[in-house]
């Protein structure tokens, strides 16, 4: 591991101050970053300790839910409020019992990507080291990106649960040295393009503090369905958040469709969500908008199986929502 300056923040503007330092990162749970660490993929200078931080809490007023950024994963998941909304409270059991006691969720946001390539750093890779290419376009492919790749990087994005927030119009509350500000999630990630070494909007040193949720009621309706290998430590082939508004016809009044697994960012299906609103909830009306999704797909030589494979995620999850609204 390289060596590196440790201090612990002793509250947010000592944090932010300590963070504008180049090479600064903060450290939340650890179990990205350290991991990261170890594997020499991530070389910070400065390790900024966040642990301490009141960036917590878990609250619903009028302008929806709010989460802390520095609540674990487990206790957002088991949390009363959380569960409200199903598709936030299953995004949230992925990795294992142990991870989910120690990771937070402002680092399960920012997670990095799990390429393979990206990981091992005798391999080119443009995301760690820019320029050097991109082995797994014509390498190994299986488990990357159909969508919003590019002849850079073809990397999906790992977090469940920013695929569910991404579904819900989550909201990020940021905070600087100077301001701080509100962003929608789905902005805060960029497409890899042709710097797919700069993966999100946040100013240097800026502090993701909480998650808003805004108020949608009837996303009480909804579910996260995702398909992996195997069912502990995998990380999505292809899933899907979901959330349906039906009236007591089945009709959809309106729809939330996020999919994982398949995209270099958290993707919102808006296009299949367009396709949804004012008919009825059946097989052929769900499994016809979910061709939208793979509307200018880029499949590589080992995941063309991801085309089928996220419409019928997609389909199961709306399906599995059968009923009224009541
Ligand atoms: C074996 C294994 C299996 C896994 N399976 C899954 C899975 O199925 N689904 C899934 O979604 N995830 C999975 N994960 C990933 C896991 O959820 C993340 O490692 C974890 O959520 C990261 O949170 P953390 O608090 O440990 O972040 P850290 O490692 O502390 O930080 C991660 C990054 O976020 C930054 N950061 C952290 N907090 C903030 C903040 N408040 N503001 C600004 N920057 C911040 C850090 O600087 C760092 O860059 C898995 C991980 C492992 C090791």
């Amino acid at each position: 591991m390289n060596p590196f300056d440790f201090a612990t923040a002793a509250n947010i503007n000592d944090a932010i101050a300590r963070a504008g330092a180049g090479g600064s990162m903060y450290l939340a749970g650890g179990t990205n970053l350290v991991d990261l660490m170890k594997l020499g993929v991530a070389l910070p200078s400065h390790v900024v300790d966040i642990k301490q931080l009141p960036l917590r809490g878990i609250w619903t007023d009028a302008f929806g839910l709010h989460i802390g950024a520095l609540e674990k994963m487990a206790d957002v998941q088991a949390n009363p409020l959380v569960k409200a909304y199903p598709v936030l409270a299953q995004a949230l059991n992925g990795a294992s019992p142990q991870l989910r006691n120690m990771a937070t969720i402002g680092g399960n946001l920012l997670q990095r990507t799990r390429c393979n390539y990206f990981r091992d750093t005798a391999m080119p890779c443009n995301k760690r080291s820019p320029g050097s290419g991109c082995p797994a376009i014509n390498g190994e492919n299986r488990a990357h990106a159909i969508l919003g790749g590019s002849d850079f990087c073809v990397a999906t994005h790992a977090s469940d649960f920013a695929v569910a927030l991404v579904a819900l119009g989550a909201q990020l509350a940021l905070a600087d040295a100077t301001f701080s500000r509100t962003l929608p999630l789905v902005a805060l990630y960029r497409l890899p393009g042709s710097t797919p070494q700069l993966e999100n909007t946040l100013l240097p040193g800026e502090l993701i503090s909480a998650v808003l949720v805004p108020p949608l009621p009837w996303a009480t309706r909804s579910t996260y369905l995702k398909l992996r290998d195997r069912r502990s430590y995998g990380f999505a082939l292809a899933s899907a958040a979901v959330a349906a508004d039906l009236a007591t016809d089945g009709t959809i009044r309106d729809v939330r469709v996020a999919v994982g697994g398949v995209a270099t960012v958290p993707w919102r299906a808006y296009t299949v969500e367009n396709a949804l609103r004012g008919q009825p909830l059946q097989q052929s009306v769900v499994d016809t908008a979910a061709q939208q999704v793979v509307v200018g797909a880029r499949p590589l030589a080992q995941n063309r199986f991801k085309v089928a494979l996220v419409q019928r995620v997609i389909s199961r999850a709306l399906l599995s929502l059968g009923g009224t609204n009541g």
